[in-house]
């Protein structure tokens, strides 16, 4: 149910970005939480916080042209969405897959500025991407696709104005090629432009691990939170990416057993538990599909084209993509007696399947709380690029479990304050919210 003031709020974000059906999605939860704000605050109103947030400051839609190994030429379209910068430089990854069009880039960019409020750090929010599908593209190809991108992106962004990352499609390889086609353009060594770089050019220990480890985490509190922990516990991770894959290792580590992973094509059931480094060697290395895990792996089961979520388990960690988790894959995780929820992803779970988590009593920790460890390395990569040092994985770790345990804390808390106990949605978007709202504020109408 909506607030009246945000009815009317949320019809003018229909009217003003039709078809974007997942930003649409994506504004309608936050504006869901935060009715209870603004009987407390009503200089949120006077302001108009709410519909300026809903409007990104500035949506760049760039042509990238290319060559492909034979030499025909291809075009895609590429976004940066810079959304709000009342927290500091626009931040948020690049993602590179064919369904990217406005409304994804606008779902996600719109998330990040929560998600990174939340974390407490000085970054605002965006993001970007294309529509560009570098599955079956040469190492060459994909150079030349980033080269072409960073060709038009690079007036856009800059370590005090817009600092991209990856996403989906975009890890350290096209990462490097970006940030050394941002460095020949601009013959600046401009470290702090772009983050989740290699270690050998100002890179980040922990930041490939971040979001995976940072979700695991997160997760660990709210069973602490329930009394419990993941010892012993039965886990699924969705996806085989390098969320699930680093969600998995530190599932592992905390005493869970992850028994089933999956990719496009399927999943695989191994009740000994996942073996990471056979899964890190077909997906990372070899880039095979999960089939391939069953066969080399022995006495374990590929199931083609089925839902994840019908293997029981007492956590789920849902790390592949948007929407992943329907009302129907959540009653089947309830029913298969499923306890906390963990978002590895960006908005992976339905509104329906929400609220049937919820009122199951089920712990659901949204993807902007969830997830946030990604970006929250990414900005302790950005410091450390600003003071010229670098971290031990050690102390970066101690850094991200301390964020995650500080996020979760913030998020029971303020659930609490406003009277709804344990709901960590209503508690991330209106801590995050508050924040943003708070800067915006003091920043004046701008
Ligand atoms: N794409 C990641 C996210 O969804 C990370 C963004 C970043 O590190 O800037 O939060």
């Amino acid at each position: 149910m909506l607030h009246e003031k945000l009815e009317s709020i949320y019809d003018s974000v229909l009217r003003r970005n039709p078809g974007e059906i997942e930003f649409h999605q994506a504004a309608r939860e936050v504006l869901e939480s935060i009715g209870p704000v603004l009987g407390k605050h009503p200089e949120y109103a006077e302001s108009k916080i709410i519909e300026r947030i809903c409007e990104p400051e500035r949506q760049i839609i760039f042509r990238v042209p290319w060559e492909d190994d034979q030499g025909e030429v291809h075009i895609n379209r590429g976004f940066r969405v810079e959304f709000n910068s009342a927290l500091g430089p626009y931040k948020g990854g690049l993602r590179f897959h064919p369904s990217v069009y406005l409304g994804i880039v606008k779902f996600l960019g719109f998330e990040q500025i929560f998600k990174n409020g939340l974390t407490g750090l000085p970054i605002g929010g965006g993001k970007g991407g294309s529509d560009f599908d570098p599955k079956g593209r040469s190492q060459r190809e994909i150079m030349r696709f980033c080269q072409s991108f960073m060709t038009e992106l690079y007036r856009h962004i800059g370590e005090y104005t817009d600092v991209p990352a990856g996403d989906i499609g975009v890890g350290q390889r096209e990462v490097g090629y970006l940030f050394g086609q941002y460095k020949r353009i601009t013959n600046r060594y401009e470290s702090a432009v772009i983050t989740g770089k290699g270690l050998s050019y100002g890179g980040a220990q922990v930041r490939t691990e971040a979001t995976g480890y940072g979700c695991a985490f997160f997760v660990e509190e709210m069973l602490k939170a329930r009394g419990t922990s993941f010892d012993g516990k039965r886990v699924v991770v969705s996806g085989s990416g390098n969320v699930a894959v680093y969600a998995i290792e530190k599932v592992q580590q905390l005493g869970g057993t992850v028994v089933a992973c999956s990719d496009s094509s399927g999943y695989v059931i191994d009740e000994k538990g996942i073996d990471l480094d056979l899964l890190k060697q077909i997906k990372q290395i070899e880039h095979l599909r999960m089939d391939a895990y069953a066969r080399r792996r022995g006495e374990v089961s590929f199931v083609a084209g089925r839902s994840i979520w019908e293997v029981p388990c007492e956590v789920a960690m849902p790390s592949a993509t948007q929407n992943e988790i329907t009302g129907k894959d959540a009653e089947a995780l309830v029913r298969g007696g499923c306890i906390a929820i963990g978002e590895g992803a960006n908005m992976p779970t339905t509104p329906e399947g929400i609220r049937i988590f919820q009122e199951a009593g089920v712990s659901f920790g949204p993807g902007k709380a969830a997830n946030a460890g990604g970006v929250a390395t990414s900005a302790l990569e950005m410091q450390q690029n600003a003071s010229r040092d670098s971290w031990t994985f050690e102390f970066s770790e101690r850094r991200l479990q301390e964020i995650m345990q500080d996020i979760h804390g913030r998020c029971l808390n303020t659930a609490e304050e406003y009277g709804m106990p344990g709901n960590y949605v209503a508690g991330a978007n209106i801590d995050g919210f508050k924040r943003v709202a708070d800067a915006m504020l003091a920043l004046g109408l701008i």
